[in-house]
């Protein structure tokens, strides 16, 4: 089994920069990239914060901050990340982004380097066939956000071998998390439940069912769920949300999948929820206030 002390990290956004946060923590080398120096910068930044709440919580302290901090390295260009163990695969939900990287990835990976995406939903078995090496490539599902979720979705591809799988679920476990297998279809288990569940929330708003602080208080109150559906949608990005149904319809072929139009249009406006400021809620004020 290959021993992991390196770990490339690709995409530094919501998830990259918790899975960049956790790994650097956990004693990992990181190596971490994404399109401009100003994006990586911005997901150091992201870390930077989450580990400062760490630390005013007594969760860690500040000299593990410090150390776990210059553990992470940015990698401007990504055949930077080539050289690490493991490198984990986090940018936009979009399968031609995706095997882009991977495509541009490959010729730069030494030898025994596994592959990992953290894809939410698009099939491990094709991005795997996007690289050189798919008996080395695995889907290492991490939850949002990444430092407080115990969860680790494990995904074999078709030809993942079984020392990939047993590395990947040994690093999972180093990091504290606890691992669920899924068969590699269609957005998986956890958001094969929870998405079509957002997306129900949404056509409930849509069709004039309940307003937003209805629907969320209900789901709250009612299932007992510790945030409303829209709030989740707007946490986890409603262009992930929507690409999430996407991938759910277009590869189990059925309409009960069809992702509701007021989402689309949600997307289209570029209210993505949480990290631009505006989705169901609108979060540039004190408190987020529902945006219809
Ligand atoms: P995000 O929009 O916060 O971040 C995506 C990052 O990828 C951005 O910084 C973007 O600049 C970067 N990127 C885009 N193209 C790139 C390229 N060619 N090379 C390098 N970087 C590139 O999105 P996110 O929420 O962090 O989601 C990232 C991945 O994690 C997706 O596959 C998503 O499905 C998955 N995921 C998301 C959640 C969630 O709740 N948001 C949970 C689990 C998994």
């Amino acid at each position: 089994m290959v021993e992991i002390k390196s770990v490339g990290v690709i995409g530094a956004g919501q998830m990259g920069s918790g899975i960049a946060h956790v790994c650097a923590l956990g004693g990992y080398e990181v190596r971490l990239h994404d399109v401009s120096r100003e994006r990586i910068e911005a997901g150091v930044s992201i870390v930077e914060q989450a580990m400062a709440r760490q630390v005013s919580r007594g969760m860690i302290d500040q000299a593990q901050m410090d150390a776990a901090l210059a553990r992470i390295k940015p990698a401007v260009e990504l055949q930077d990340v080539g050289a690490t163990d493991l490198a984990i695969e986090a940018a936009t939900e979009n399968e031609e982004v995706k095997k882009t990287i991977f495509r541009a990835l490959s010729p730069h990976l030494a030898e025994n380097t596994l592959l990992a995406s953290n894809t939410s939903s698009i099939s491990i078995t094709r991005l795997a066939s996007a690289t050189d090496r798919p008996e080395r490539f695995i889907g290492l599902h991490f939850m949002n956000p990444v430092p407080r979720m115990n969860l680790v979705e494990i995904i074999r591809g078709i030809a993942t071998d079984a020392g990939t799988y047993e590395a990947a679920v040994s690093f999972a476990r180093s990091l504290g998390k606890t691992t669920a297998n899924a068969e590699d279809f269609p957005a998986f288990i956890v958001n094969r439940i929870l998405v079509p569940m957002i997306n129900e929330a949404i056509y409930t708003l849509y069709e004039g069912v309940g307003t937003v602080e209805a629907i969320d208080t209900a789901m709250k109150l009612g299932a007992n769920h510790p945030m409303g559906p829209l709030e989740l949608g707007d946490f986890i990005g409603l262009d992930t949300v929507l690409s999430i149904m996407n991938v759910l319809y277009d590869g189990l072929a059925d309409s009960k999948y069809r992702p509701c139009p007021l989402l689309v249009k949600y997307v289209e406006a570029g209210w993505l929820g949480r990290k631009a400021g505006r989705g169901f809620y609108d979060y540039r004020g004190e408190t987020p206030v529902p945006t219809r």
